[in-house]
């Protein structure tokens, strides 16, 4: 049987946090603050800054003793240093990764827009759409990345006033504000177990979420015991199967768990692998494939 049907089991997990908000909204504070709920050690944080050097204002928060650690990422905003900084972070022992701000990557110089833009010119066509077939494949390496990583991440993107243009009773053109739009690819929302959007009073609506202690639309001031009221939840699955490969647990992937990551693993190669070693091998059937055999036509 491939089905595999088996008793729904939840288990362990690291965090995968977007915090959206306008400028000025207190992103990078309150990142900080769940942060130190989750790990309760300012060492063991890590800070992807992308804002020249803002992570190192509110130092202060650690008060006397050790500080949480910062790296820049400055412009052209690749999606490549990203994920340079980030294995920096996994390979220095931190347990809390904060990147501030994915929107760089998104919409700053050199980020997968300007990439897009690229593409769209070297392709002299009109046609912006098959340009996104050298976006799309950097995109997915950097959420991936993301969703991956054996530490806990904490994204924050920033979100801007989102208008609309409609026509009034008299016909006049009018200008709605329609709300607030998250700077990054649409779909994150959907990637991350959870998204805390903040508002100008620091105030933060849980706008998805996957953790059940933070039902969608409750309205919460976000501070240390945020942090751990999520690690609590995050914790209280069942042990987080490991990987046969390199030994490293088995993250969650997408919407599916790590538990149904082993499993699916374990039917495809198996056994039970992570994404990192499982994208290295490649299922083999000698039965059906030859080296000789001539291309199918595919129509
Ligand atoms: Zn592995």
């Amino acid at each position: 049987m491939s089905f595999n049907l088996s008793e729904a089991k939840r288990s362990k997990a690291k965090l995968r946090l977007a915090i959206d908000g306008p400028s000025g909204s207190g992103k990078t504070y309150s990142a900080l603050l769940i942060a130190y709920g989750i790990c309760g050690d300012w060492s063991k944080i890590a800070v992807i800054d992308t804002e020249r050097e803002s992570a190192n204002l509110y130092e202060d928060i650690c008060g006397g003793g050790k500080k949480y650690l910062t790296g820049q990422i400055n412009a052209p905003f690749t999606p490549q240093k990203y994920l340079e900084a980030l294995h920096e972070c996994e390979n220095a022992g931190v347990e809390v990764v904060i990147i501030d701000s994915l929107t760089h990557a998104w919409t700053a110089e050199g980020g997968l827009l300007d990439i897009h833009a690229e593409a769209v010119k070297r392709q002299r066509t009109a046609n912006s759409y098959t340009a996104w077939g050298d976006v799309t494949p950097l995109h997915r390496k950097l959420v991936d990345a993301i969703l991956t990583s054996p530490l806990h991440v904490i994204c924050t993107v920033r979100s801007d006033t989102e208008y609309s243009q409609e026509k009034d009773a008299s016909g006049k053109t009018v200008i709605k504000k329609v709300g607030m739009k998250p700077q990054f690819r649409k779909g994150l929302d959907y990637e991350m177990t959870i998204v805390f959007s903040l508002d100008q009073a620091h105030q933060a609506t849980v706008s998805k979420s996957r953790i059940s202690t933070f039902p969608v639309n409750d309205v919460i001031q976000p501070c240390a015991e945020t942090g751990k009221k999520l690690s609590e939840w995050l914790n209280s699955g069942s042990d987080i199967p490991t990987c046969s490969d390199c030994g490293k647990e088995i993250q969650a992937y997408g919407n599916m768990s790590a538990v149904q990551v082993a499993l699916y693993t374990q039917r495809k190669y198996g056994r039970s692998v992570c994404t990192e070693c499982g994208s290295k091998l490649k299922e083999i059937n000698y039965g059906e494939t030859s080296e000789y055999e001539e291309p199918r036509d595919v129509l």
